[in-house]
């Protein structure tokens, strides 16, 4: 019988445990080898363990929405859900390469992961409409790209991280065409026409909008996240939000460099020195 997630140490694996971060959120857990799904307490999304039923390779699907159809990562082939809910698979049975976000770094339950693709940047090299990985780790914020990692900097280099857009938003057209005639049976005639026009192109569009842009020293990335809700993404980043403004009270104050001018002298003597700004130069004449 599985054992609830709280009841699962954060801790060092044995090979009776395995490492797998959420793939919505980012969010690390350590599982038992036999679990074949886990629910992410960060975010709430059921993440599931397949074996392809073409290939029989072992994979993790993460499920916002449990319907619809899941593609196999090696073989490419597109099935029902609940065909591949009919092949579970050990937790152990993953590629453990696969298992994390990013594989070197220690497992971490406040880890963040946000997906999405570059709307503009001034990292070299990375082009609008890139697919991308922002990673919120234990020591590192980590933009990679299907090339690679792209930019990895720390937490008390980040000076600001902004989460904007007007969300998900759903908006309903026709043709707008108003019923009119001659005489009360020619208007009853004629808005009869106008609702069926108005009901035959009717049209629902739905918009996604969220961003998240970030700055770090010299570096800035406005990305697209549409997967997540403003709001939501609020609440998912706290972990990341706190982390940077723990490194922002750390930071070494510089202190301020003194004006030139006469200053009493720092040996201790009586006589008063010159500060030039850089370095004492000279005493001042009796
Ligand atoms: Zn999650
Ligand atoms: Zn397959």
């Amino acid at each position: 019988m599985a054992r609830p997630l709280s009841s699962i140490p954060a801790v060092a694996t044995s090979n009776s445990e395995v490492e797998v971060d959420c793939g919505h959120c980012g969010a690390g857990y350590v599982l038992p080898a036999d679990r074949t799904s886990f629910a992410c307490m960060s975010c709430g999304t059921s993440s599931y363990f397949h074996s392809c039923p073409a290939c029989d390779v072992a994979q993790c699907h993460a499920q916002s929405i449990p319907i619809g159809t899941l593609r196999c990562g090696a073989c490419g082939i597109e099935l029902p859900t609940g065909r591949w809910h009919m092949y579970p698979a050990p937790a152990d049975a993953l590629d453990p390469a696969r298992t994390r976000i990013l594989p070197g770094l220690p497992l971490d339950p406040a880890q963040r992961l946000v997906r999405g693709f570059v709307t503009a940047s001034s990292v070299p090299g990375l082009f609008p409409l890139t697919p991308c990985h922002l990673v919120f780790a234990a020591s590192w914020v980590v933009l990679s790209v299907a090339a690679g990692e792209a930019l990895r900097v720390r937490y008390s280099d980040v000076s600001s991280l902004q989460i904007g857009g007007a969300g998900t938003r759903s908006y309903s057209t026709n043709a707008g065409i108003r019923g009119g005639g001659f005489g009360l049976t020619g208007a009853l005639e004629g808005m009869a026409v106008a609702s069926l026009i108005n009901a035959a192109t009717s049209r629902t569009t739905t918009v996604h909008d969220t961003t998240l842009s970030l700055r770090a020293g010299p570096w800035a990335i406005l990305m697209n996240a549409d997967l997540y809700e403003p709001s939501i993404l609020r609440v998912m980043l706290s972990p990341a939000y706190h982390r940077i403004e723990q490194a922002a009270a750390h930071r070494q104050p510089q202190p301020p460099a003194p004006r030139a001018g006469w200053y009493p002298d720092p040996q201790g003597s009586a006589a008063q020195r010159y500060w030039d700004g850089a370095k004492w130069t000279e005493h001042h004449p009796e």
